[in-house]
């Protein structure tokens, strides 16, 4: 054999070993279940096939022309070459429109014309032993190209021109991973071409391909790092780059979320927390009805299923098949659990609009008031609409959408302007105007209630600064506080150092803090309220009556003014157990020698009955609503004007 021919037998021989090393570590990985696992097996082995096909004519070619068995080695091996090498370009197209998250059962047609070139090349090939379109031979046994090759030549530069124009589309639902991959397989494959091309002596076309789909392989085929490998299904950050990918490419898919909802029995039930052998059940029990790539696990006992191409009928279906099966216990060790379910079912991207729609699904703790065990549809609104509201409060804090709104209070016996309470509201550019009795709670919840609090005390400290509240006599201006955000250790300080760069004077600002804190948290409180009351603010106790205040409070964190909740008022109209409870809390707050606020005024008759229980101060819409602080700075220039 010729030093040239060894050197070609070992080249293939080297790509041989790479392909069949891919090959094995993939089924090793035994992930062949997706139909990308299987397009990419199927181009690792014609590519490993090809090698033995090329083995074979290089064995035979130098002796072809002299011997009819070698020429027939070199014929089968040219021929098992090209059978099914030829059709790679389209499976690479296929396998790349497939990572791309393409739909193919959605647009069967589309991709069935797809398929028609690779037919068209098939023809060609299997015709070549009759037809000689593609190639033949001379009686000296040498190879000739002929036209059928150009043809095959373009038709495979059409794949692989639509697989570049597909990665460059959907470049944005790609991870980086996923693209470096497809552009070093380009790159690595096209190059090994082109020098074969050039030189057909040097036969890096085969080599080539094989390590630009082994690096394929450790990129996008073997998925460690998407795998929770004790449930053999997707994790997290398999949930979060998928569904990045479905809603920038615009997929539509139903997204199921089973949730089990009472994963601390588990603990009661086997005395340790074995809540990880308790998903693995389930899990298993979910891959039994759904594939495995479409299962997720997102938290111990939540999974989220995407179903793709599934009509409403099968998701509900579907949703009753698991939720009936968790009226069945579980078998965990020794013991039979009873697990309670809840299955969410929601649209993408109609209902789920973002990733973090998702993940709100997955994560939002389970609503009370709902007591049915599947949720779909209109079920599902108020907890996309929380999502919504969330990122409506990320979204205000960053691009300003928040404002503060002023409601006037007067004093009861001569109707005179005493100060103002600031209220928050929220113009988001897409849900409209907000209000905080529904943002407030979430910003607690998702921990931005301090950056709220914290704008709402600088607007409220610029309006004292401007001078406007001093000038039209107001005696302060009440700000709101999160309970949460007064325990915080560092609270005081911070606010005495906002107020001293705004260098206002402090007794301006009177805080409202509703008392609902469990005692144990008690000490942190009122060494926030004795440091701040000893700096001159002054403090009010909001919500007086609703159930959450208590008579020792009043003393313990020495408030100045107490607030009575507008429904004590409301009912206090309404009959007499309404009107013996507004006046004796009147006549003890009187007592203990605070002042009394009550809010919710509404009309003459209420104020009047305010007046004669000798009531301090009052708010409500009968003066005004809350109000912008243009609109406010108006209406009491305008009162001055008028009463002066
Ligand atoms: P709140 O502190 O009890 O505020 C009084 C609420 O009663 C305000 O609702 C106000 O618009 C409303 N109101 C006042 N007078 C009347 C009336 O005559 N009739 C009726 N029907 N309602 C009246 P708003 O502005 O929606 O605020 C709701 C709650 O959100 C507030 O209850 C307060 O707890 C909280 N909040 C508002 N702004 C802030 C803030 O900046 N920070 C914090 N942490 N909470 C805030
Ligand atoms: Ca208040
Ligand atoms: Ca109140």
């Amino acid at each position: 054999m010729s030093p040239i021919t060894i050197s070609k037998i070992v080249m293939y021989a080297a790509s041989m070993l790479i392909g069949s090393t891919g090959i094995l570590f993939t089924l090793l990985n035994r992930r062949t279940d997706k139909l990308q696992n299987k397009l990419y097996l199927a181009m690792l082995t014609i590519v490993d096939l090809n090698c033995v096909s090329e083995i074979l004519a290089a064995c035979n070619l130098s002796r072809a022309a002299v011997s009819p068995a070698a020429a027939m080695a070199v014929r089968v091996g040219h021929f098992s070459y090209f059978l099914p090498h030829s059709i790679v370009p389209a499976i690479f197209l296929f396998y790349v429109l497939s990572v791309c998250g393409a739909n193919f059962s959605g647009k069967r047609k589309r991709y069935i014309l797809l398929t028609i070139p690779a037919l068209l090349i098939e023809t060609i090939v299997v015709l070549n032993p009759s037809m000689n379109w593609m190639y033949y031979y001379d009686h000296n046994m040498v190879y000739h190209r002929n036209w059928g090759l150009m043809v095959i030549y373009v038709l495979s530069g059409l794949y692989i021109a639509m697989a570049i124009f597909m990665l460059l589309f959907s470049w944005k639902a790609l991870n980086r991973k996923r693209r470096t991959a497809l552009i070093y397989f380009f790159t690595v494959a096209i190059l090994g071409i082109v020098v074969q091309l050039i030189n057909y002596e040097i036969r890096t076309e085969l080599i080539s391909e094989t390590i630009g789909l082994l690096g394929v392989m450790i990129a996008i085929e073997i998925e460690d790092d998407r795998i929770d490998a004790a449930m053999g299904i997707y994790n997290r950050r398999a949930l979060n780059a998928d569904m990045h990918a479905y809603i920038v490419s615009g997929r539509s898919l139903s997204l199921m979320c089973v949730k089990i909802t009472n994963t601390e029995i588990i603990k009661r039930a086997t005395g340790s927390d074995n809540s990880e052998a308790l998903s693995k059940l389930v899990s298993e029990y979910l891959r039994s009805i759904v594939p495995r790539y479409y299962i997720y696990s997102t938290s111990p006992g939540t999974f989220m299923i995407t179903l793709m191409d599934t009509d409403e009928k099968k998701v509900n279906d579907l949703a009753a098949t698991i939720s009936e099966r968790f009226e069945n216990p579980w078998k965990i060790g020794d013991n039979e659990i009873p697990l309670k379910v809840l299955v969410m079912a929601a649209d993408v991207p109609n209902r789920i609009h973002s990733v973090s729609d998702a993940f709100y699904m997955a994560d939002s703790p389970v609503p009370k008031k709902l007591d049915k065990n599947i949720l779909t549809g209109s079920d599902l609104d108020y907890l996309l609409r929380r999502a919504a509201v969330e990122s409506a409060i990320t979204r205000g804090l960053e691009e300003h959408n928040f404002e503060v709104f002023y409601q006037p209070t007067y004093r009861v016996s001569d109707s005179t302007l005493h100060g103002a309470e600031a209220l928050i509201r929220l113009h988001d550019p897409e849900m409209g105007n907000l209000f905080p009795d529904e943002f407030i709670p979430i910003a607690e919840q998702i921990g931005l209630i301090d950056d709220v609090d914290d704008y709402v005390f600088r607007e409220v400290c610029e309006f004292i600064k401007s001078g406007i509240p001093a000038l039209n006599l107001m005696d302060c201006i009440n700000v709101n506080l999160s309970v949460l955000q007064c325990m915080q250790p560092a609270f005081a300080e911070h606010v005495i150092e906002v107020a001293d760069s705004f260098g206002i004077d402090k007794t301006m600002i009177n805080f409202e803090i509703t008392e609902s804190i469990a005692a144990s948290d008690y000490s942190a409180l009122s060494r926030a309220v004795r440091i701040l009351k000893r700096q001159g603010f002054r403090f009010s106790m909001d919500d007086y009556g609703t159930g959450y205040s208590n008579m020792q409070s009043i003393f313990r964190l020495d408030f100045d003014i107490i607030k009575i909740d507008k429904s004590i008022l409301w009912s206090a109209e309404k009959g007499q157990m309404g009107q013996i409870i507004l006046d004796s809390s009147v006549r003890m707050i009187r007592q203990m020698r605070r002042k009394i606020l009550v809010e919710g005024v509404e009309t003459e008759h209420q104020l009047q009955m305010l007046r004669d229980l000798g009531v301090d101060f009052a708010q409500g819409y009968l003066f005004s609503k809350p109000i912008s602080k243009r609109d406010f700075i108006e209406l009491i220039t305008h009162a001055k004007h008028k009463t002066s």
